[in-house]
């Protein structure tokens, strides 16, 4: 284990998707950081699995845009049905759309925790360290810097600190910046209302029944909640002869779902809201669970930082947010990672800037703030909506108000446009300076 050193000017606490990305900007232009993580590797369980169009063209500035594109599956059509049924209530042509405005029409299918391999093997490659096991307990704001402590006993004196350590950030919290529930203003935090969704990646025998599309998500939409399932590549898991790989994820009532899902759980959902299992499908077309690689639960509930770079009143040094510390929220439409990736590249841009003298601090944090918050309050409204419209209990429940719903978005997204203005929102390209 390398010691820390006592000061540095630039520490990134947080080595998942958003402090990865901040610290392969910094190491590709040369400036020194000091990049701390709690764990001794990378989490391996099932998370994020979408990469969007402006995601991977802002990953192109680190070279890892290629290697990625190469390993994930490219999704050019989004799908999904609603109650079982054969017709697409939501009908978006990826490709089609984006394809005028980008080198990466499509979405890209690939396991969070292959994400941040490559992204590590770049940085390694750019002579960039992950100094793991450091789990920084607390910031504090002395006189002349900011302290960052860890808890096997090192303080490291800095003048920007990046929290990029997810949802629960320490970083934040020792800054006191609040992190508030978007529509009541309070605190963010669990509560018993919050939706419950159960994630697995899962093997699938041969054959896969003809519902089943290779290439793009299978999802299904009703009284219950969701059941989706992506077609996935991932690296760690190992494949399996006549089986298909597939991230189901499904909403489940709370307090039902099991720390770590069993097949027959899983089989269970797909059984009674999967492909094939409308009363009128035969058994023969649901698929089987051969294989869980891995499994996890969580809660879904919406969280946004009131601000994202904070000046500490003692010393003057900067607090700066990026990724889950900054904004939280469902999963729908695949947002969290992309958001973190994009804030994690565009601070450290500003960082780049301050720190070479181009541009005060000030402005340039400023700048950050109000590119970046905004782009995750504008994801958090849109993933709000899409849950709503897909699983909000008094639009699926009657079935006059469903039938009208899915009547209605098949007429709008025959609309000329519709389909564009979709896809530029979920690939993120709608955020392009
Ligand atoms: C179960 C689950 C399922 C998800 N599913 C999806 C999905 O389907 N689609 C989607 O888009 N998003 C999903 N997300 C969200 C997505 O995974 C996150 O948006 C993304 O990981 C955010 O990246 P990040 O770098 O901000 O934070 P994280 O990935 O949480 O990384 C934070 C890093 O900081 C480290 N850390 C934390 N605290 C400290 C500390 N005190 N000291 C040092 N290091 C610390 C952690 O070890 C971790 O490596 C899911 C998240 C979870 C938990």
């Amino acid at each position: 284990m390398t010691s820390l050193p006592s000061s540095i000017e630039i520490v990134i606490v947080g080595a998942g998707p958003a402090g990865l990305a901040c610290a392969l900007v910094l190491a590709s232009k040369g400036v020194p950081f000091l990049l701390l993580d709690a764990l001794s590797e990378g989490q391996n369980e099932s998370r994020a699995a979408v990469v969007h169009s402006y995601t991977l063209e802002q990953l192109e500035a680190v070279g890892v845009t290629d290697t990625l594109v190469s390993r994930g599956i490219h999704m050019g059509l989004f799908t999904p049905v609603a109650d079982n049924g054969s017709t697409p209530f939501i009908y978006i042509d990826i490709t089609g759309s984006l394809a005028p405005y980008t080198k990466y029409p499509y979405a890209l299918m690939i396991a969070q925790v292959d994400v941040e391999r490559i992204l590590t093997a770049r940085l390694q490659e750019l002579g960039g360290v992950i100094h793991r096991q450091k789990h920084v307990t607390k910031v504090e704001d002395v006189d002349g810097a900011l302290v960052v402590s860890t808890d096997s006993g090192e303080s490291i004196r800095a003048k920007y600190v990046v929290g990029a350590d997810g949802s629960k950030s320490v970083v934040r919290s020792s800054a006191n910046i609040a992190f508030l529930d978007p529509h009541t203003g309070k605190p963010s935090v669990a509560t018993d209302d919050d939706l419950q969704i159960v994630l697995a990646d899962i093997l699938l025998d041969e054959p896969l029944p003809p519902s089943i599309p290779k290439d793009r998500l299978w999802g299904n939409f009703d009284k219950n909640g969701f059941v989706i399932l992506i077609p996935l590549k991932s690296s760690i898991i190992e494949p399996k002869p006549n089986t298909h790989l597939y991230r189901f994820a499904g909403t489940v009532p709370q307090g039902t779902a099991p720390h770590s899902p069993e097949p027959a759980y899983i089989q269970r959902i797909i059984d009674e809201r999967g492909p094939g299992s409308s009363h009128a499908d035969s058994p023969n077309l649901r698929p089987k669970v051969a294989f869980i690689a891995s499994g996890s639960r969580y809660r879904v509930r919406s969280g946004l930082s009131v601000q994202f770079a904070k000046r500490m009143p003692i010393s003057g040094g900067w607090v700066l947010l990026a990724g889950d510390a900054g904004h939280i929220h469902s999963p729908a439409g695949g947002q969290g990672m992309n958001l973190g990736l994009c804030d994690g590249i565009r601070l450290a841009n500003a960082l780049i800037a301050v720190t070479s003298g181009v541009e005060h601090a000030d402005k340039a944090f400023k700048k950050y703030n109000d590119v970046r918050r905004p782009a995750a309050q504008s994801v958090i409204t849109m993933v709000e909506g899409m849950t709503t419209l897909f699983a909000g209990h008094w639009l699926v429940e009657n079935w006059v108000v469903k039938t009208l719903r899915n009547w209605t978005l098949r007429a709008v997204f025959a609309i000329p446009g519709v389909q564009t203005a979709a896809a530029w929102r979920l690939s993120g390209l709608v955020h392009r300076e």
